[in-house]
């Protein structure tokens, strides 16, 4: 390929899925979400057939502010050489945080953070393509060397140097080539969401419950958080379903205060919970220690919407988590997961990624992968979140088999869609919305 390529495009997609209308995904705070998708593509000149394909998720409407907010990150993509980019992801990421006037809107945290996200993962799509690998693989094959260079150390020092995220790396490089070979031939241990949404009946929650455990998978997780009395009735029969040696993880999606988290959690724990997942705001670093304190051995577990890698170092340093739930389209790219992956190992908590949505499990799980390949080195105590929503619209959708996610080996980070799917789901004037808005 000519050094002289450049980016020709950065096209902004807005895709939005009518799933509010089976309550699909409803939760104690999103009660009608449409899943959605901010769909960047990056197009080249260099003639090899390659884009990098990524996306932000939201839940509808925030879709209008997500695509602009992307849109407004072209110039610092646009004319610039593949090469320049794909060589260089930790300096490509860092020059679309730091312009001087968009900055204000964060910094580095909201819908300007994950445009940033959605055009990093992008490029990570687009430079593992060229290297004719899928994304796990490609950051697998990095030394600690070029790993800690994707970093952007600022903010993290008091918790984390590179030379300690150097050690970290070394550390795990002996039996690198094992765990590829471990992940190939069985996968990665994934939990289920599907049965425990908030709209469904207790009889469907039950069968599918009952399903899951047929399938392999050794967790599943409720949404919890509208009503106590129900909840008890739920976990009831979800534990019923499932018997004893199953976990079953709860979800309040930021529903309560402090001490209402530690009060309703108080009446489910006779039923065993394994994790109570965002009991209040992400932000809330001294709070989730309080809630974590008095559940004890209740884990508690957050990340889907913490902003960025400073307040998960926070969670880190108070206490405050047992999981840390990095998410693929919340931060500002696979740079800023690996800093929260480096954290993470740093601090001895396992890494559990939030995944559903669209799009979120084809991304995440080669983060998660790439964690155990090489930085945390172990699969123990650890499992991403897979939801059965969607993935028909992924040109290399996930695979789950026994209830593990299947390795992927097409090249690139599996965000990439269908383009009958891109056309019929595009709002407003896709066929699937010109009848409905
Ligand atoms: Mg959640």
């Amino acid at each position: 390929m000519p050094s002289t390529a450049r980016i020709v495009a950065l096209d902004v997609l807005d895709v939005r899925f009518p799933t509010s209308e089976h309550l699909d995904g409803s939760d104690a705070m999103n009660p009608e979400p449409d899943y959605s998708a901010a769909y960047v593509r990056l197009c080249t000149d260099a003639g090899d057939g390659h884009e990098g394909h990524a996306l932000a998720f939201t839940t509808g409407r925030g879709n209008d502010v997500q695509a602009n907010a992307i849109a407004a990150l072209a110039p610092y993509v646009v004319g610039r050489t593949v090469t320049d980019i794909c060589d260089d992801l930790g300096g490509f990421a860092r020059t679309l945080v730091h312009d001087p006037q968009l900055r204000w809107l964060g910094p580095e945290k909201g819908a300007m953070h994950m445009a940033t996200g959605a055009v990093v993962n992008a490029a990570w799509d687009l430079a593992a393509k060229r290297a004719g690998l899928p994304v796990w693989r490609f950051l697998g094959e990095m030394s600690p060397e070029e790993l800690v260079a994707q970093v952007d150390f600022r903010w993290l020092s008091d918790a984390l140097t590179p030379e300690e995220a150097v050690d970290i790396l070394r550390r795990a490089e002996p039996g690198r080539r094992d765990r590829i070979d471990l992940l190939l031939a069985g996968g990665y241990p994934a939990y289920t969401t599907s049965p425990g949404w908030l709209g469904y009946t207790d009889e469907k929650l039950a069968r599918l419950a009952r399903e899951a455990v047929t399938d392999g998978f050794s967790q599943i997780k409720l949404k919890v958080g509208a009503s106590v009395e129900d909840d008890v009735r739920r976990m009831t029969a979800a534990r019923e379903a499932v018997g004893a040696g199953v976990r079953i993880a709860v979800d309040a999606n930021q529903r309560w205060d402090v001490q209402q988290a530690i009060d309703w959690m108080r009446e489910l724990a006779p039923y065993d919970p394994y994790w109570i997942e965002e009991p209040t705001s992400p932000d809330d670093i001294l709070g989730h220690a309080t809630i974590r304190r008095a559940l004890r051995p209740i884990k508690v577990a957050t990340g889907e919407h913490v902003a960025n890698r400073v307040v998960f170092k926070q969670l880190l340093q108070a206490g405050a988590v047992d999981i840390v739930q990095i998410d693929s389209t919340r931060v500002g790219g696979i740079n800023e997961n690996i800093a929260i992956l480096l954290l993470a190992a740093k601090f001895g908590v396992p890494v559990c990624p939030h995944a559903g949505g669209v799009g979120l499990c084809e991304m995440v799980q080669h983060l998660a992968m790439f964690d155990y390949v090489a930085v945390s080195g172990t699969m123990h105590n650890r499992v991403i979140e897979y939801v059965d929503h969607l993935h028909e619209h992924f040109i290399d959708p996930v695979r789950i088999r026994h209830g593990r996610y299947v390795a992927p080996t097409l090249p690139g980070l599996s965000a990439q869609m269908h383009p009958a799917s891109l056309e019929e789901y595009a709002y407003p004037t896709g066929p699937v919305w010109a009848s409905r808005v």
